[in-house]
């Protein structure tokens, strides 16, 4: 495999590095890394131990006063640099991706595009770290706020976006003046790796310390509860399920750190009576079968006016059947597999589910079991047709199931079912008439982060800021002022003039 090679990677890799340096771990736990592409062990990694959790710390601490110390716009400079790097490793990094995770190449190519467009954005704003300056209501004072870097800033990410989720994070991080530590998935370690390689290249060329830019591969127990209670980092931004998210909200919440919380969604669309169906098809399709049905924006529920309702059922049955399921580093396949064996126990899962709860499968619901499937986790995109309530409708499970649900009346009804759910990611409506799309858009609309016209719920741009309401956990991360967030605000008064006037006119004399 001549992209492991391109990108410097071996059969045999240390899991932890503080930036250039990988540090060593004879004895320690094993990590096999298993392409649910073939089936193939292509990796062993050695994950950090306790003692390398605490190498890591202690070298992001030393390195943050030298790092906040260089002007937001050199360290733009090296983001802008980490861009450039990053092209030139586009393909096979983006390969890797698809192999590691079973997304189509052109989806692991688009997520390196993803980590470059915002390095790009984050050297204009390391020029923008704007605060705001407002007028005082005592004479000769100025008041006015400014941002100053957190500190060391911590990452966990899940395995669908292996490396998009780290840039949105420690690009405006950096930018920020914020060291990080990065903890990826075990499910997709190897991309870490890579990337991190690809940093290296960056910090050498410039000889910057090491603790700017750190990765430690390890398990919930040893590395990640660890950095949930850890003091010294002021800030996690975490990526991942509901459940784990909660479990990681209220562990940093009782030593009263900050986190960013990016958890999953239970997507939906409308199709309304005015929908041009020209567009919604292929985005429906896209939105629920990319990924393999796992993005945290992937289509789950779509609510399709009874007056449409059987044309919208044809389309998208024509239009599975033509779906192509394989080898994800092949052009001609829509969709790879499942990131591994547990996932498809949860289709399966879901699938009687759907059936017990009075649900009719409409196409696939099969696990696939030919030769070219023998890593056994490939399966069927799936159509079924169910009710806004039945309780299977209401989880998210990560796999490509599309639930088909009939509406009558208004598109208000359509709209208190896509908010009648937990989560809270993304949401969209195909229509082309005006008071229903304003509707949707209202205060009494969607209650989700994300609201589309006329285009699907996945494929969000850098340059907004992306997150999701309610469990979906309400952080905000990318573009927009999500930077604030990695940031700590102060509020400046200058008095400039020879009296102390105090503020609401309270007197106070001493002689
Ligand atoms: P997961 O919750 O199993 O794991 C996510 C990360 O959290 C991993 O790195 C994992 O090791 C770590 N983790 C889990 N429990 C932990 C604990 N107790 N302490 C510390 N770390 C812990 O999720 P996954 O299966 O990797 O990813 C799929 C989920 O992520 C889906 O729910 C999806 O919607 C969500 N997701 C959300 C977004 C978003 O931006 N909203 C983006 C991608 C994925």
């Amino acid at each position: 495999m001549n992209f492991l090679d391109e990108l410097y990677l071996e059969k045999n890799m240390s899991g932890t590095s503080t930036g250039t340096m990988w540090l060593s771990g004879k004895g320690k736990k094993q990590l096999l890394v298993v392409s649910p592409v073939d089936g193939e062990a292509f990796a062993n990694i050695t994950t950090a131990s306790t003692r390398n959790y605490e190498q890591v710390l202690e070298q992001a601490q030393k390195a943050f006063p030298i790092w906040r110390s260089i002007p937001a716009p050199g360290r733009g400079e090296i983001v802008r640099q980490i861009g450039l790097r990053l092209r030139d490793f586009k393909l096979p990094l983006g390969t890797l991706i698809a192999y590691e995770t079973g997304k189509p190449l052109q989806e692991g190519l688009g997520e390196v595009q993803e980590v470059i467009d915002i390095c790009d954005y984050c050297v204009g704003q390391s020029r923008m770290l704007y605060g705001m300056t407002t007028v005082s209501e005592r004479p000769s004072h100025r008041l006015f706020e400014q941002y100053h870097p957190l500190g060391i800033v911590a990452i966990i990410t899940a395995f669908n976006f292996p490396v998009a989720v780290w840039g949105w994070n420690a690009m405006i991080a950096a930018i920020c003046g914020d060291v990080t530590v990065w903890k990826p998935s075990s499910k997709a370690p190897v991309s870490a790796i890579a990337l991190q390689k690809i940093v290296a290249g960056v910090l050498e060329q410039n000889d910057l310390p090491e603790g700017i830019f750190s990765l430690i591969i390890g398990d919930r127990a040893t590395i990640g509860e660890r950095i949930l209670e850890d003091k010294r980092i002021p800030l996690v931004s975490f990526t991942g399920s509901v459940t784990a998210g909660r479990i990681a909200a209220q562990k940093v919440a009782e030593r009263l750190g900050k986190t960013i919380l990016e958890l999953g969604g239970n997507n939906s669309i409308i199709v309304t009576e005015f929908a041009d169906l020209k567009l919604a098809v292929p985005a429906i399709v896209f939105g629920a079968v990319g990924t393999s049905g796992q993005r945290c924006t992937t289509t789950r529920r779509l609510f399709i006016h009874e007056s449409c309702y059987s044309k919208v059922k044809d389309h998208l049955c024509r239009a599975y059947a033509s779906l192509k399921v394989g080898n994800p580093l092949l052009e001609a396949n829509h969709m790879g597999p499942l990131i591994d064996k547990n996932a498809v126990k949860a289709y399966r899962q879901a699938i009687k589910g759907i059936t017990k709860q009075g649900g009719k499968i409409l196409f696939g619901g099969n696990v696939l079991k030919k030769k070219e499937y023998a890593s056994q986790c490939y399966v069927e995109p799936t159509l079924a047709e169910v009710k806004s309530h039945f309780p299977i409708v209401r989880e998210e499970t990560f796999a490509p199931i599309l639930y088909l649900i009939s509406y009558v009346g208004t598109v208000e009804n359509a709209i208190t079912m896509n908010n009648e759910v937990d989560q809270g990611l993304s949401s969209a409506i195909f229509s082309t008439n005006l008071n229903q799309i304003e509707t949707f858009l209202s205060a009494k609309g969607s209650d989700c982060g994300i609201a589309n016209v006329n285009i699907g719920t996945s494929g969000a741009e850098i340059g907004g800021a992306f997150g999701g309401e309610k469990d979906t956990g309400g952080g905000r991360e990318c573009g927009s002022d999500a930077w604030k967030s990695y940031m700590r605000r102060q509020t400046v008064t200058v008095n400039y003039g020879s009296e102390l006037p105090l503020a609401q006119g309270i007197r106070f004399k001493i002689e």
